[in-house]
């Protein structure tokens, strides 16, 4: 049999293993046995995925989705009410109390009611089972009744930090490897994105973000709350940028590579979780400008009514396409300085507002330097 080289540890493996492009927990059905060893699968699914499934999972619960092989996602154990009672939330997000709480009331006839208040058909089997062993009981009187829980539950629904990233990173290279020849995917222009999604180790070249607003169609909908990977291969810039979206909500951006010299390709892949559907077409971005564009650039241009009253000149030239380079140098150079090293982590409107100032004050001097009689008003 020919061995096929793993393309994150770069390792010949014969043992073919089903991959999935977006992870099966999410409904993805499509895979590839060309993508991953063995042994960088199970360690995978024991670290990021795992992060990933566990982040993503208190959704799945409430929306009663299944994975692609038709499982439910595991309750969520141990939710607590107000009351201190506790709850788990099962699949379709059907909430029923951990433990039974049993009220026992001797009548004035002189029996014994004693009420039971269950989650289940199946543990109200079992008290009635303990107490007719102790004799305490013989005849009973089912009553169904249901009891609603008036208070929002303290569900976790954060995403991010560095192994869910990873994870994004992952479904992102997963597609590239079914776009890319075998010997283009193995290139050393993917060794940091490789490392960073095997060991979590930052080098130059390998990014994810939270996309704030992603401002274009990663192709064509397939549900209200589908799943998608999108990938741009673009050798004029010489980038390689991938879009990561859960839910139809959660958008991450993954830079993959800023040395690609191959052909332009163009791609998306979407998942429909309610209907275990999924599509998958060619696809290129409404905005041609993205390329050029920093993400942050972007993100930052949300801010614009914030910041707008201060540097109200400023923005007119940033807003101007011919300093479109200058302006991503700058938004660059002070991404390094605000942020450092991507390291994975959501960015924080507070962040935002750091990397507002900073370039807002590289801005004037880029201003002054630019023109010294321009008039720039910044009224705090
Ligand atoms: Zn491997």
């Amino acid at each position: 049999m020919n061995k096929i080289t793993c393309v994150y540890c770069k390792t010949p493996f014969s043992e073919p293993h089903d991959e999935h492009i977006i992870p099966n927990f999410l409904g993805g059905r499509k895979k590839s046995a060309n993508i991953v060893c063995v042994k960088c699968n199970s360690e995978f699914g024991r670290t990021v995925e795992a992060e990933m499934s566990k982040q993503l999972n208190s959704l799945r619960v409430i929306l009663g989705l299944l994975s692609s092989r038709g499982k439910k996602a595991p309750s969520i154990k141990g939710i607590k009410l107000k009351d201190g009672r506790i709850v788990n939330l099962n699949h379709g997000g059907k909430p029923v109390f951990a433990v039974p709480r049993i009220e026992k009331e001797r009548q004035p006839d002189g029996t014994l009611c004693i009420k039971a208040f269950v989650g289940s058909e199946k543990q109200f089997k079992q008290i009635i089972k303990g107490h007719k062993r102790k004799g305490e009981i013989k005849n009973v009187a089912k009553v169904k009744g249901q009891e609603y829980i008036k208070e929002y539950l303290p569900l976790n629904l954060s995403l991010g930090g560095p192994d869910f990233f990873r994870a994004t990173a992952k479904i992102a290279f997963n597609f590239l490897a079914i776009l890319l020849s075998r010997e283009e995917i193995l290139s050393s222009q993917f060794d940091p994105l490789r490392d960073y999604i095997r060991k979590g180790e930052i080098s130059k070249g390998a990014s994810v973000w939270y996309d704030f607003d992603c401002p274009f169609a990663l192709g064509t909908p397939i549900g209200p709350i589908d799943h998608s990977v999108a990938i741009a291969c673009d050798p004029e810039s010489n980038k390689i940028i991938s879009w990561v979206r859960f839910y139809h909500s959660f958008c991450f951006r993954v830079e993959i590579s800023n040395t690609y010299q191959g052909e332009k390709i163009g791609a998306y892949y979407r998942v429909n979780p309610i209907e275990s559907k999924d599509s998958e077409d060619k696809w290129w971005p409404d905005d041609p400008n993205i390329f050029k564009k920093s993400f942050v650039h972007q993100s930052i241009h949300n801010m614009y009514e914030k910041m707008v009253e201060a540097t109200g000149y400023i923005l007119e030239r940033w807003q101007d396409k011919s300093y479109n380079d200058i302006t991503h140098e700058i938004t660059e150079k002070c991404m390094q300085e605000v942020f450092g090293k991507p390291d994975g982590r959501i960015i924080t409107e507070e962040d935002i507002s750091k990397l507002a100032e900073c370039i807002a004050e590289r801005y004037v001097k880029f201003a002054f330097r630019l023109d010294s009689k321009a008039n720039i008003k910044m009224n705090k």
